[in-house]
């Protein structure tokens, strides 16, 4: 055997896996033309008309939808005041360059020591083109977008079990995955072995698409030749003059491709938000909230921690502590829209009813680690020919993402080393940031050895040891959602909720944008009829 198999998989895997795929998108397209899966609800900004009457609004928190509460309601003309308890907007759309410092729970501080130019989003990082808000308030408000390249054919998928640890590349799996797949179904047209499931017409059909799909020969085989090498590369790439005739490659037969378990990440671009065209702001995340800053003026408070929510009959008030300061204050509204995550919120003394508060308190926040490194060079373009994209891998780390943009630059260039999420990022959270870079280090250095020697610098956020979310989103199950998200998004009283987690979009940005227009739209409509 020439590698160590990792997770040897059973028929009924293969099968389900195919049944997943294919299954899948067809019902969704089959949906989607119906007009019942829509990827975003998003139908435009709701009309807020007829006046405020005067209102006033007090929104807590400050990421995205806290920044579309304030700009849509102070559109609308209600008197708007927003505290937000860091010393920036945006929340988790936050961005880390050379010379930020950034202090967790546990008193770890840390400072990136990026080059100029160079950065790391701790948090969102990408926007699917099916994301209508969030790309609405991008184009409205002039944030420049560019690709983030999400798929790249050329990056590695990585089993420290298969290949003896040594990383594939994708489009040697994916290939040789068609088209074994795709030959043993010919197979079974041609042997007349699937029945009544496809009528004979369509076996002619079939066996076509097959062909195309798989990249198979004329006699429907999955072999070496040019076919198989169009997809998976060339062993020596076609050129010019003398040397201008390519060798094919040798296609992995399926046992070896099975066995490795690497088949597995192909399924990781076939979902519809890591679908191209998919996006990231020019220069980092944060070019979001910083678009929303000249709409909201004075509006905003920064350095504004609250720490207790009251309301009465006639209005809300927030106690808050001025974190520069120490000194502690109040602000009042007719009604409150709260943004802070309910991680934190369950910990805020609030006077809501029975419902809400038992929602607040029963939804917990999945774990998540992001490390970005900086290196000399650009290695994986320059020694590997990767330009952007992700390699996959059963390390720790998850996953490795090369920058979408500043391809060939010379200098130090900044990667996301590692994107972990539950028992592994508490326990990664749990280190040291200093260890948590090193781990990171020494994991990514079996993919490419390179690490060893270019290494700069890293910074590690562990979001369970973020102060303003201690988590990284709100991880509803279907029993929870069935229980509690409904009293989660009514009005009590004159407090309502909005953000990701009072939305079905959670751990997007489309989530709080979306939970945050539905929110104006009924806020304002009680308004209107009170
Ligand atoms: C690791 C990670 C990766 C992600 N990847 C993506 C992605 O690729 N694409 C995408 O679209 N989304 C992604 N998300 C999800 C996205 O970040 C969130 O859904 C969205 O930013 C949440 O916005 P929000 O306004 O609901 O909350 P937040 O952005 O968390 O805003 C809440 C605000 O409340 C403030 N606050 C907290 N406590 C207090 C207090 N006591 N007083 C006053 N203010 C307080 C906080 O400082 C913060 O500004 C990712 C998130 C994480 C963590």
């Amino acid at each position: 055997m020439p590698f160590e198999t990792a997770l040897p998989m059973r028929k009924r895997d293969l099968l389900a896996l195919i049944g997943r795929s294919a299954g899948a998108s067809a019902m969704y397209l089959a949906m989607t033309s119906l007009g019942h899966a829509q990827p975003s609800p998003f139908r435009g900004v709701p009309r807020l008309e007829g006046g405020a009457k005067g209102a006033s609004v007090l929104i807590l928190g400050g990421g995205l939808a806290g920044l579309v509460s304030a700009l849509e309601l102070s559109r609308a003309g209600y008197k708007v005041e927003l505290l937000e308890y860091n010393d920036r907007i945006g929340g988790r759309s936050w961005t880390l360059r050379g010379g930020d410092t950034f202090t967790e729970l546990g008193g770890a501080k840390q400072t990136c020591e990026f080059a100029s130019g160079n950065y790391i989003n701790p948090g969102p990082w990408r926007i699917p083109h099916n994301h209508y808000a969030v790309m609405h308030y991008c184009h409205e408000l002039g944030v420049a977008l560019e690709p983030f390249m999400q798929l790249n054919y050329n990056a590695y998928v990585h089993s420290a079990k298969a290949f003896g640890g040594v990383p594939q590349r994708y489009r040697h799996i994916q290939a040789d995955f068609l088209g074994h797949v795709s030959e043993l179904l010919a197979k079974a047209v041609k042997a007349d072995a699937l029945g009544d499931a496809v009528t004979k017409e369509d076996a002619e059909i079939l066996l076509a698409s097959l062909r195309n799909l798989g990249a198979l020969d004329k006699d429907y085989r999955y072999v070496m030749g040019q076919p198989s090498s169009e997809r998976r590369g060339w062993a020596k790439g076609p050129g010019g003059g003398l040397s201008a005739k390519p060798v094919p490659s040798e296609p992995l037969d399926l046992t070896t491709v099975l066995q490795s378990g690497l088949w597995r990440h192909i399924s990781n671009s076939l979902g519809s938000t890591h679908h191209t065209a998919i996006f990231q702001p020019v220069g980092g995340m944060d070019a979001i909230p910083r678009a929303f800053a000249p709409h909201l003026g004075d509006m905003v408070r920064l350095n504004a921690k609250v720490t207790a929510i009251r309301q009465d009959e006639t209005g809300v008030t927030a106690a808050y502590t001025d974190t520069r300061t120490g000194e502690k204050r109040t602000a009042r509204a007719d009604w409150c829209i709260c943004t802070i995550p309910l991680s934190i919120l369950s910990q805020i003394e609030m006077n809501v009813g029975g419902d809400m508060a038992a929602a607040i308190g029963a939804v917990p926040y999945a774990a998540s680690l992001k490390v970005g490194l900086e290196f000399r060079r650009r290695f994986w373009e320059q020694d590997e020919q990767i330009y952007g994209g992700i390699t996959m891998t059963d390390l720790p780390i998850g996953q490795i993402s090369y920058p979408s943009s500043g391809y060939g630059r010379p200098g130090p260039a900044t990667l996301l080393g590692a994107y972990g999420f539950g028992a592994f990022a508490f326990e990664y959270t749990s280190l040291a940031p200093a260890e948590r870079i090193a781990r990171t280090v020494e994991w990514g250095s079996r993919i490419h050895p390179q690490y060893r020697d270019e290494f700069m610098n890293g910074v590690a956020v562990g979001w369970h040891r973020v102060p303003f979310t201690q988590g990284c989103f709100g991880q509803w199950t279907d029993d929870l959602r069935a229980e509690h998200y409904d009293n989660l998004c009514q009005i009590d009283g004159r407090i309502m909720l909005a953000g990701e987690h009072a939305s079905y979009i959670p751990a997007w940005q489309e989530g709080a944008v979306t939970s945050a227009l539905d929110a104006i739209a009924r806020l304002h409509q009680r308004v209107m009829s009170a």
